[in-house]
């Protein structure tokens, strides 16, 4: 049965939502076939049991009515107006009650919205985090300005109607920007992140790391990945745009060493501590854009027998795939949320002397038109 969503024509967010969850996978696997068949075989979509709710991280945009009462919701596309959403198809539920929830107690806490256009007003934005697995929950306020009146008053008031929320940041964002997040971070309540599980192994995220928003289909997709990867336990490893670190330490159980290449400071602090919650000693972190570093470990003469790459929507660039020819790894497995840059990339690496034995389409974005690949590259 498909549900209804009250907000659709205007939000956008579920461009298939009006299909039936079969007719979209499907689709997709149409989209993907055709995009990509020509470098291999690619095998069917993998799709979800339940495909509604999925969606472990919820942001949502503060506003207010004429009587000062708070809701959230999306800006309409290229304006700043906003459109009121309560409850989301897509989004853990538990979530969007405690969003509710915090957008509730702003009048009562005389606090208003952030107004883009005038400057004027307090509460920006609104993102909860979920830990599949642990239960956890992270409540992040992001507020035009540091000071936070009776702050200790609304975290005791949004405990007491969620006593399942784990941790409460305030985050500072006072530039004219599309981003959500600022630089200044402050913790009013628990550790200041989360922690969930994947594959078996534990994992910290901070406000601004980036983690899979599908907790399950990425236990799918990691899961092909390293089985694509076929390590025995003697090779030197690569996990470039590595977030966290999950995928490099998922693979560090069945490989020599891991080599972790990440450009986000807060998401390489992460995957630090969770190699050491995790006690993974065979795992090394850097700081780095992946390109650059790869130029470095070309010139050193440095070897790799795999290398896992995980790049942004805009896929990978030049300047890495160049040096990837040149550390030559034996195989490379290439995870893409965007199958057309997957494409262009794939292109030029086959041109270079790879070829690609077979993709794999997870359904990591149901409803929505996004499909994620994971792809084998043999030398
Ligand atoms: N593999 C991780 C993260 C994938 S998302 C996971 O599955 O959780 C892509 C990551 O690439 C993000 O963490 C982003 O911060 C990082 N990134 C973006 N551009 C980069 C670059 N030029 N060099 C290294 N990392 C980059």
């Amino acid at each position: 049965m498909e549900k209804k969503c009250l907000y659709n024509k205007k939000c956008g967010g579920c461009q298939y939502l009006h299909l039936e969850y079969k007719k979209q996978l499907e689709k997709k696997q149409k989209e993907v076939s055709s995009l990509l068949k020509s470098f291999g075989k690619v095998r069917p979509i993998i799709g979800m049991e339940d495909p509604y709710h999925y969606r472990n991280k919820v942001h949502g945009v503060v506003a207010a009515d004429r009587q000062g009462n708070g809701y959230t919701g999306i800006y309409e596309e290229k304006s700043h107006r906003i459109i009121r959403v309560d409850s989301c198809l897509i989004e853990n539920q538990k979530a969007d009650e405690i969003m509710q929830s915090v957008a509730g107690l702003m009048k009562s806490f005389k606090m208003k919205p952030f107004n883009e256009d005038t400057g004027y007003g307090f509460l920006r934005h609104i993102l909860i985090r979920t830990g599949y697995h642990t239960g956890e929950v992270m409540v992040v306020l992001v507020t035009a300005s540091p000071v936070f009146l009776s702050k200790n008053n609304f975290v005791k008031a949004l405990r007491k109607k969620h006593p399942e929320i784990t941790t409460i940041v305030a985050n500072v964002n006072d530039r004219r920007t599309s981003m959500v997040l600022g630089d200044k971070q402050q913790v009013l309540y628990g550790k200041g992140y989360i922690e969930d599980v994947l594959c078996g192994k534990r994992f910290r995220i901070s406000p601004k790391s980036f983690y899979q928003v599908n907790p399950v289909q990425t236990e799918v997709l990691y899961g092909k990945a390293i089985e694509y990867a076929g390590l025995t336990g003697k090779e030197t490893v690569i996990d470039a745009y590595s977030g966290i670190g999950t995928i490099g330490m998922i693979a560090s159980d069945h490989a020599k060493q891991v080599i972790s290449v990440e450009l986000n400071g807060d998401a390489v602090r992460d995957a630090i501590s969770n190699a050491k919650i995790n006690k993974i000693k065979n795992i090394q972190f850097c700081k780095a854009d992946a390109g650059d570093f790869m130029v470095q470990m070309a010139a050193r003469g440095q070897k790799a027998d795999v290398v896992f790459m995980d790049p942004p929507r805009a896929g990978s660039d030049k300047k890495f795939m160049d040096s990837l020819l040149k550390l030559a790894p034996k195989k490379v497995v290439y995870v893409s949320c965007n199958p057309e840059t997957l494409k262009r990339d794939l292109a030029y690496l086959t041109s270079k002397g790879y070829r690609v034995k077979e993709t794999q389409p997870v359904d990591m974005f149901p409803m929505t038109v996004h499909t994620e690949n994971v792809c084998l590259l043999i030398k």
